[in-house]
């Protein structure tokens, strides 16, 4: 299915105020409900990196978890999870980061990735990045490597991929809200 940023776009609703006041929060549920849309979404990205030396899935907790299933089903790789503090069991490593919403911690086991793996990083959005750079630093610390950060969203005013790629982090995403 041929891309159509428009299309993706106007199905991503700005909710102001959204956890906190000041936050501009940009809602892909109607994004979701639509499987025109979604299919749009997982075609390109599977198009992106089916031929790509990716060996692993890395998905950021939450909505990264809905897009890092699908690609890692579709080029049959191992997903690999980056969850919020406390929800993996078993031996893990813990990376804490500032976010738009504070202080927040992601987590990912111990035994998910070894030395020389190549890691294609999932999450719906970029806001100020810290939540990629810490799975960054996490995947690192394993012996890993990012790939590439890909997210839906780009908040390019936030500063997030800008970040990246000073951090040497390749990052890749779908459209931008300036
Ligand atoms: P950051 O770590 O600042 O790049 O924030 C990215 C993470 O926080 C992603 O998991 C997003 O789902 C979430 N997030 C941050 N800001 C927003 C926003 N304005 N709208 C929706 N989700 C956001």
């Amino acid at each position: 299915m041929i891309f159509d940023e428009y299309t993706i776009k106007s199905l991503i609703r700005p909710v102001p105020d959204f956890p906190k006041p000041g936050v501009v929060f940009r809602d892909i549920t109607p994004l979701y409900q639509s499987p025109r849309a979604m299919r749009m979404v997982a075609d390109s990205l599977i198009q992106r990196y089916v031929e790509s030396p990716v060996t692993h899935i890395g998905a950021i907790d939450a909505r990264g978890f809905l897009l890092g299933a699908v690609l890692a089903y579709e080029l049959n790789k191992p997903l690999v999870l980056f969850r919020k503090a406390g929800k993996l069991p078993a031996d893990t490593l813990s990376e804490s980061y500032t976010s738009e919403y504070g202080e927040c911690h992601i987590e990912v086991q111990r035994d998910a990735l070894h030395g020389g793996e190549q890691v294609l990083l999932l999450d719906d959005l970029i806001a100020t990045g810290g939540t990629f750079l810490a799975a960054a630093r996490l995947i690192k610390q394993l012996g890993a490597e990012v790939y590439e950060a890909a997210a839906i969203i780009d908040l390019p005013d936030l500063g997030g991929s800008r970040r990246m790629q000073d951090a040497d982090i390749p990052t890749f995403t779908l459209c931008a809200f300036e």
